[in-house]
């Protein structure tokens, strides 16, 4: 398909309103218009949908989009009936519908209205869906969070390991999209192997967050205190608090509240409704603090939260990253604070001592990643990025200065006592 830049640009304005392509997209549509398998790897918030929204609203046919999280399906599909002011451009299809909805949505198929279609992957491996969506045409096929794919990725899907088997028996020659934010080597030879897309044209982004500076401090029994005083002195700003246990978050927003600090509790143990409220308070800045576990924060876009503090320190460097990535999302200003003991990497261990042998070992495996990140004297930033296999330098590099270590350098008997513990 020969597209040119100039039509490109006005699609974009079209559908989206947009006069400039983010980063790396104009590339990656160009590929995926040309009919070649791509691999798209780009931190939150990157501008990954657009990857393949724009050339499915460009091109004949229907592209299908697998994506695990039906809520999040469900907004992106308003937000292209909002751009696109067309019915039935983009539909859902997942086990919320009824039968009628269901011929809605295969008649606006068979009929060319549908560009895009969005499936979880459990529904994508019904016999039913896979007869009929090869009887129809199929523009090309998106694997959004593609890392759910990988046994190493930070949400691992076992439905996702299918995905190849289906996508050979819907149509053979249909280019593939995988995206994901997970910058990890491994996970990336995964997300590759499993999709069968070993000649894929891959697209990374940079996965430096200039604007953030990270901290690790030594976790005391004051911890309470320590967090109580960080947050006073960043009085009125939007922040997160992350703890390992429900128990643990209830106690620390309790503290946090009698302390004069506008807190609330989030884990999935709250009902729907309370969960809800919390996240709005939050959003709507009634609330400066949420202390929460892991379950905040999956879609959420508020652009200034201003710091977040790990309490506990998370399993692997690629959540620890996701989670502060929630900070300075606008550009603006974001501490990013965690507490580590060693002891806490202990409980994480004891957490897993229950599972299949094969995950032990990768969770043993990134936990020490995160016991070396937590103990490193040299840069945060160039730890973080060499992880995620990108190289940085703290002369020269956007951000170089932004943590701990690098302004505060710790005395070279200090970092050999470190690497003694
Ligand atoms: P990701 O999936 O990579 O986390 P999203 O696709 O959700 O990111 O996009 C993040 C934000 O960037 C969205 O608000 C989206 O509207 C915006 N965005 C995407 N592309 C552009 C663009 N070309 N110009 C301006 N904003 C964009
Ligand atoms: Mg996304």
């Amino acid at each position: 398909m020969s597209i040119s830049k100039n039509d490109l640009h006005a699609a974009l304005k079209k559908y989206f309103g947009f006069s400039k392509f983010k980063g790396l997209q104009e590339g990656v549509i160009e590929s995926l218009l040309d009919g070649q398998h791509t691999f798209v790897i780009m931190p939150t918030g990157g501008g990954k949908s657009l990857c393949y929204q724009l050339p499915a609203l460009m091109q004949e046919g229907t592209a299908i989009v697998v994506s695990p999280l039906i809520a999040l399906m469900k907004n992106q599909v308003d937000a292209i009936r909002g751009v696109s002011k067309e019915n039935g451009v983009a539909h859902v299809l997942n086990s919320s519908l009824n039968k009628t909805e269901i011929k809605q949505v295969k008649e606006d198929i068979v009929n060319g209205v549908t560009k895009l279609l969005y499936v979880a992957p459990e529904s994508l491996t019904k016999e039913e869906n896979v007869e009929f969506l090869r009887s129809v045409k199929i523009s090309f096929l998106a694997i959004d969070e593609a890392h759910c794919i990988s046994e190493w990725g930070h949400d691992f899907r076992p439905e996702y390991r299918n995905l190849r088997h289906i996508i050979k028996r819907i149509g053979d020659n249909i280019p593939i999209i995988g995206l994901t934010a997970t910058a990890t080597p491994k996970v990336q030879e995964d997300i590759i192997k499993n999709l069968g897309i070993g000649n894929a044209k891959t697209f990374k982004a940079s996965f430096n967050r200039p604007n953030l500076y990270y901290e690790v401090r030594p976790k005391t029994k004051n911890v309470d205190v320590d967090i109580i005083r960080f947050i006073k002195k960043n009085e009125g700003k939007s922040g997160i608090v992350y703890c390992l246990s429900r128990k643990r978050v209830e106690e620390l927003a309790q503290v946090l509240q009698v302390n004069g600090v506008n807190a609330v509790p989030y884990h999935a143990g709250l009902d729907a409704k309370t969960r809800s409220s919390h996240q709005d308070k939050f959003l709507m800045e009634d609330v400066d603090v949420v202390v929460a576990t892991i379950a905040f924060g999956m879609g959420i876009d508020k652009p200034d939260v201003r710091f977040v503090i790990h309490h506990d320190i998370p399993k692997s460097i690629e959540s620890y990253y996701q989670e502060t990535g929630r900070a300075g999302r606008d550009g603006g200003e974001g501490h990013c604070l965690a507490y580590y003991a060693y002891k806490d990497i202990e409980k994480l261990e004891k957490f897993m001592s229950g599972k299949p042998v094969a995950e032990q070992e990768i969770g043993q495996a990134l936990l020490q990643e995160v016991v070396a990140f937590a103990e490193t004297s040299i840069s945060r930033r160039k730890f973080i990025l060499h992880y995620f296999g990108e190289e940085f330098d703290n002369e020269t590099g956007e951000g170089g200065e932004m943590d701990d270590n690098v302004r505060h350098p710790k005395k070279q008997v200090e970092a050999k006592d470190n690497v003694k513990l």
